[in-house]
């Protein structure tokens, strides 16, 4: 479980998941799967909001160790535009 604080805590992973490009499935709102096409390894990443703190985690071994890896970073990209929406849709 990782806190998200800034677009820095996440730059490294962003940049791998732009060369990696995983399929990021939702599950539910604050649930996806994460799949490396080449190899086929999927995880699934929970985001989540307590206190106003975002929290995300990853099933991966770099996950469980709090790292902030490719697939929790490509899932908290699909998570801000479902937040958005919904955001949206609630005016
Ligand atoms: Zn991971």
């Amino acid at each position: 479980m990782i806190q998200l604080t800034s677009a820095a805590t996440l730059e490294k992973a962003i940049t791998k998941a732009r060369t990696v490009k995983p399929l990021v499935r939702v599950v539910k709102f604050g649930a996806y799967t994460v799949t490396n096409k080449a190899t086929g390894a999927t995880y699934t990443v929970e985001c989540s909001k307590r206190d106003n703190k975002r929290f995300a985690h990853c099933t991966c071994k770099a996950g469980e160790r709090g790292q902030a890896c490719y697939h929790l970073a490509s899932a908290v990209a699909a998570h801000i535009v479902l937040a958005a929406e919904r955001a949206a849709l609630n005016f």
